[in-house]
C-alpha cells in the first residue's frame, strides 16, 4: 500500500499552487537541465494529460516527466540542490483539470446512457477529443449527449480520488478495465459520485460544477468509430468570445446579420467565380486580337510586349499566330510581378530554327529557357536586352529568308 505521505503533492491536493520543498538531485538529459524534488505540485505528463508548467524559485519549468520512478523537472537553466519554493502555472493546470475531468464525465455519460464506449482521449492545446466506438453520431445524438452531460454538471457531483489494493480493484465495477503493463501496487481510482468509477493518475476537479460547461463541437469518422471534438469550461467561453468577434468582423464585411452570413458568403463566392470566368473569356479574346494584329503586320518577323501579362497569355498569342500567319516568326515578351518572360514562335511555313532563335534571345537577355520544334519559352532577369535580342533573331531570320 502506498501511504498518503509518499504520494506527490499534486496527487494529495491538486489545488495546491505553491509548495516549499527541496531540490534533491540535478542532472542533464540531452543537454536539458533537470531537477528532482523531494515533493512536487507539478504534474508529469501522463494518462493523456500534458505536463504542468511553473517555477522552481525564479527558474521556469518547461516540461515535467516521470523517469525511472523520479519526476524530472526540466528547467530553463540549471538550479542548485537545497531548499526551494515551487510555484504552479495555475491557469494552465486548471484548464487541464477542466478538460480532463470533463472527459471523464463525457465518457461516463456516453457509455452509461447511450452505450458509446470511449477508446481514446486527446487533450489538445485548443480542442480535446474522444474516440467513441459508434459508427455514426448525428447532430441530434450530439445534442442529446451534451444535454445529459449538462444535467450532471448542474447536479454538482463530487469527484473523489482514492487508492485501492489490487484485490479491492478486482471486486469493483470499474468502467475502463486494464492497467498499464508492469503496473505494481495499489490502483488509483477516480469516482464521480453516482456516475462513474474509473482508473486514472491525473489531476481532477473536486466537483462537476467546476466544469461550468461541456460543449460538443463536431465529429469525424475514424477507423469504424467516431471522433468527437469538445471543449470544457474556460475554453467554451474563450471560444464563444472568439466566434463572436469573428462574426462581428464578418457582419461588417458581408453586410449581413449573423443568420445571413453563410448565404452572403456563398453569394459572394458565386459572383467571384462568375467574374473569374468572364475575365478568362475576355483574356482569351484579347490574346486572339493581339495575334490577329501581329498577323496583319508586314515582314517575316514581328514582335510584341505585354506589360502585366503571364506565360499562358503569351502561349495563347503564339498559338493563334502560328495558325493564322504560318509564314511568320514572332518574338513575344511580358513582364509581371513574378518576372520577365519571353517566347519565340514560328509558323509551319517558316523554315526557321526556332530553338536556335530562342537560345540566341536567352543569351542576349541573360536568361534561360527551352523548347523544341516551333516554340521556345524562357525567363529573363530584365528587359534591358530586348532590342538587341530582337536584332539577333532578325539576323537569323534574314539568313533563312534571303
Ligand atoms: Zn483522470
Amino acid at each position: 500500500m502506498t501511504s498518503a505521505e509518499t504520494l506527490p503533492a499534486y496527487e494529495r491536493d491538486p489545488y495546491l499552487r505553491e509548495l516549499s520543498t527541496r531540490v534533491i538531485d540535478v542532472g542533464t538529459e540531452k543537454g536539458r537541465p533537470f531537477a528532482v524534488l523531494e515533493d512536487t505540485i507539478l504534474y508529469p505528463e501522463g494518462g493523456g494529460q500534458p505536463p504542468d508548467f511553473g517555477l522552481i524559485g525564479d527558474v521556469r519549468v518547461l516540461d515535467v516527466r516521470k523517469q525511472d520512478g523520479a519526476v524530472r523537472h526540466f528547467t530553463e537553466r540549471a538550479v542548485g540542490e537545497g531548499p526551494c519554493v515551487v510555484t504552479l502555472d495555475w491557469a494552465r493546470r486548471f484548464d487541464h483539470m477542466q478538460q480532463h475531468t470533463g472527459q471523464h464525465l463525457l465518457s461516463a455519460v456516453a457509455d452509461a446512457r447511450f452505450g458509446w464506449e470511449t477508446t481514446a482521449f486527446h487533450l489538445g492545446p485548443e480542442v480535446c477529443d474522444v474516440e467513441l466506438a459508434v459508427k455514426e453520431l448525428g447532430a441530434e445524438a450530439c445534442v442529446a449527449l451534451e444535454e445529459a452531460v449538462a444535467g450532471e454538471i448542474r447536479s454538482a457531483r463530487a469527484v473523489r480520488p482514492r487508492r485501492v489494493s489490487r484485490e479491492e480493484y478486482a471486486a469493483l465495477a470499474v468502467r475502463s478495465r486494464g492497467l498499464p503493463d508492469g503496473h505494481e501496487g495499489d490502483v488509483r481510482l477516480i469516482e464521480i459520485d453516482g456516475v462513474d468509477l474509473n482508473t486514472c493518475g491525473g489531476t481532477h476537479l473536486a466537483s462537476t460544477a467546476e466544469l461550468e460547461a461541456v460543449a460538443l463541437l463536431g465529429t469525424e469518422s475514424l477507423r469504424g468509430g467516431t471522433r468527437l471534438f469538445f471543449v470544457v469550461g474556460g475554453r467554451v467561453r474563450a471560444r464563444l468570445r472568439d466566434r463572436e468577434s469573428q462574426a462581428a468582423g464578418l457582419r461588417k464585411i458581408l453586410l449581413a446579420p449573423d443568420a445571413g452570413l453563410v448565404a452572403a458568403a456563398e453569394a459572394l463566392s458565386a459572383k467571384a467565380l462568375l467574374e473569374a470566368k468572364n475575365v478568362e473569356r475576355l483574356t482569351e479574346q484579347l490574346a486572339e486580337l493581339v495575334a490577329l494584329e501581329l498577323a496583319g503586320k508586314p515582314g517575316s518577323l514581328v514582335d510584341w510586349h505585354g506589360e502585366g501579362r503571364d506565360a499562358s497569355f503569351l502561349s495563347r498569342v503564339a498559338r493563334t499566330l502560328s495558325l493564322t500567319a504560318k509564314e511568320k516568326a514572332a518574338f513575344l515578351t511580358a513582364r509581371n510581378p513574378a518576372g520577365v518572360l519571353f517566347l519565340v514562335v514560328a509558323g509551319d511555313g517558316m523554315p526557321a530554327d526556332v530553338p536556335a532563335m530562342g537560345r540566341a534571345a536567352a543569351e542576349v537577355l541573360g536568361g534561360r529557357g527551352g523548347g523544341s520544334g516551333r516554340l521556345f519559352q524562357g525567363k529573363a532577369p530584365g528587359l534591358d536586352g530586348r532590342e538587341a535580342a530582337l536584332k539577333r533573331i532578325e539576323e537569323i531570320v534574314s539568313q533563312i529568308t534571303d
